[in-house]
């Protein structure tokens, strides 16, 4: 029996961090929470669910890219791994806690 031991792509799931249920984002695959910004390492490209790690990863800050917006660096507790993933602060559902992101910028604004 095959085990699903990952989060499906955009569906909605429990926190690993804080524990409140995040909702679909809708538009594209959601990879953070948007109430505390942790990740789970799951992916090696964005949405590809194809990392055998699965630990937690913090945001270890937030990046101002010109192009992109606000952009969360993650920081995997297991194994160490960085990954940028872009802010979903401009959701209709669930937006990620804008105050929280500008809190982690490294000062660009
Ligand atoms: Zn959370
Ligand atoms: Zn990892």
């Amino acid at each position: 029996m095959e085990q699903k031991r990952f989060i499906k792509n955009d569906n909605s799931f429990i926190c690993a961090n804080c524990g409140k249920t995040v909702e679909p984002l809708g538009y594209s695959s959601r990879n953070h929470c948007p109430f505390c910004l942790w990740s789970l390492h799951v992916d090696e490209n964005p949405g590809d669910r194809a990392s055998e790690c699965g630990g937690r990863m913090y945001p270890l800050r937030v990046e101002i890219d010109a192009k992109k917006g606000y952009v969360i660096v993650h920081k995997c507790e297991k194994c160490g791994a960085v990954k940028r993933n872009r802010a979903a602060h401009l959701a209709k559902v669930q937006p990620d806690d804008i105050r929280l992101l500008i809190k982690l910028t490294t000062g660009n604004i």
